[in-house]
């Protein structure tokens, strides 16, 4: 770019889904604070995974990233992220086995906190107050006190991500070796109930373990990682956990190995752009119906000039009932402009629904529907489909209808745990691996 970017030229641009802090006082002191601490990713895993994803972009991998929508203070524990890490190993061992190619892991984990809303305000019995953003921000809780933004909960968020991080590195190495122990019966009694996931599961264990994957520790380490990502909403805490790596001469944000832009926050003249185009880590772009080929290719432009491979993942969510309309077109612009993009489908935010009593939930098969429809779209458009994005969780929670295991409406509120968007639970998400894989392999 020919002009000047720095960690905080964001703030001369219009920003957007960003809450005001009361306190300017406190919010300095909170910046400056996070400004000593420790990065939470180091520059050289965070490259790592740059050339993983260059690899996904040439077409010779897979990309696998989910998790929550939103991480929360409250709702974090060891077995949640255990069943989280362990399904997002399962899910990957089933991609290989389809598509016989590696699969880089991403979790929504250990920073996705900051929360875009539809609206600034919310009402209840005639009462205004602030939205929730998050808990980085504010508290879901609905009263003036828990709503008003905070500028200490960014030094909770960063507490509990190195520890999330950390627990995370310890988890994925286990999994994976608790993999090889994994046949059909342990995870039907896991389950409770037979299940034919199970039996293709013990296949794809088999054949890890026969092709030596599981036991070789080289390539136990590299199958084993799995990277951090957020969205980039709340700038602030962004630029305070920016660092300057003095061997490249570039920026790094060190709050996680890799961040995105949300629908809401795209613009290319505003805030979230700025600041993301200026960082060396890998990023994402979420990508609606409602965005046309000039606007992407501008975005392009502005986010990965060099056309660096790695660089940018571009996140379709379209909908199942748009993305046959709306994505061949960006595909065709993209591909005959010559830019090196991973594509990526996020087959969950647009296909939300509003139950009667007012929950929102997404049915399984809606979900399936518009992966699939991606991947069909780019082969059909000569380019490589490069993998999913989720909102997901290892727990058995009924936040999303359908799947082999049938949760219907009614059961919805029986176990909706979700701090924002709903997830899908271990068993969809494996479906939905599964699904995938055939798909590759067919
Ligand atoms: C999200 O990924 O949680 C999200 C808010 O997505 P989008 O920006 O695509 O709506
Ligand atoms: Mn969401």
């Amino acid at each position: 770019m020919a002009y000047h970017w720095s960690p905080d030229s964001w703030r001369s641009k219009r920003a957007r889904q960003m809450p005001t802090y009361a306190d300017r006082g406190a919010l300095e002191r909170t910046e400056h604070g996070l400004k000593s601490r420790l990065p939470l990713v180091s520059i050289a895993e965070t490259r790592r995974l740059k050339s993983q994803l260059a690899r996904v972009a040439a077409g010779e991998a897979y990309l696998l990233q989910g998790g929550d929508c939103a991480e929360s203070f409250s709702e974090c524990d060891a077995e949640c992220l255990r069943a989280t890490v362990a399904t997002l190993m399962q899910m990957s061992a089933a991609l290989t086995l389809g598509a016989l190619a590696p699969v880089v892991k991403i979790g929504r984990l250990a920073g996705q906190f900051a929360k875009p809303r539809s609206e600034a305000t919310e009402v209840r019995d005639g009462v205004e107050l602030p939205s929730y953003r998050g808990d980085i921000v504010n508290d879901a809780a609905f009263s003036q006190d828990a709503r008003d933004a905070d500028p200490s909960r960014m030094l909770a968020a960063y507490a509990q991500s190195a520890s999330t991080m950390n627990l995370v590195r310890s988890l994925s190495q286990s999994a994976l070796a608790d993999f090889t122990r994994m046949g059909a019966s342990a995870w039907d009694a896991g389950r409770g109930d037979p299940d034919p996931v199970g039996a293709r599961l013990s296949e794809t264990a088999a054949f890890m373990s026969a092709a030596g994957l599981i036991a070789g520790p080289g390539l136990q380490m590299g199958m084993s990682d799995i990277y951090s990502s957020h969205d980039a909403v709340l700038l602030n805490y962004e630029e305070a956990m920016t660092r300057f790596d003095a061997e490249s001469g570039d920026w790094y944000d060190a709050s996680a190995h890799m961040l995105w832009i949300g629908e809401r926050t795209r613009d290319p003249a505003e805030a979230h752009v700025e600041y993301l185009r200026g960082v060396g880590n890998p990023i994402g772009l979420k990508c609606s119906a409602a965005l046309g080929g000039d606007e992407l290719l501008k975005l392009i432009d502005i986010l990965n000039p060099a056309n660096e491979p790695g660089r940018l993942t571009l996140i379709v969510r379209m909908g199942a009932g748009a993305i046959e309309a709306r994505l061949p077109a960006l595909v065709r612009t993209v591909r005959s402009e010559g830019r090196a993009v991973v594509w990526a489908s996020d087959p969950m935010h647009g296909n939300t629904i509003k139950l009667s009593n007012g929950m929102k939930t997404r049915p399984f098969d809606a979900v399936f529907a518009e992966a699939s429809r991606f991947f069909e779209v780019l082969w059909s458009e000569g380019a490589h489909p490069g993998g999913l994005h989720l909102e997901m969780t290892g727990k058995d929670v009924t936040e999303c209808t359908g799947g082999r295991r049938g949760v219907t409406e009614a059961m919805v509120p029986e176990r909706y745990h979700t701090a924002c968007d709903p997830r899908l639970n271990g068993s969809q998400s494996l479906e939905l691996a599964i699904g995938v894989a055939d798909q590759i392999k067919a």
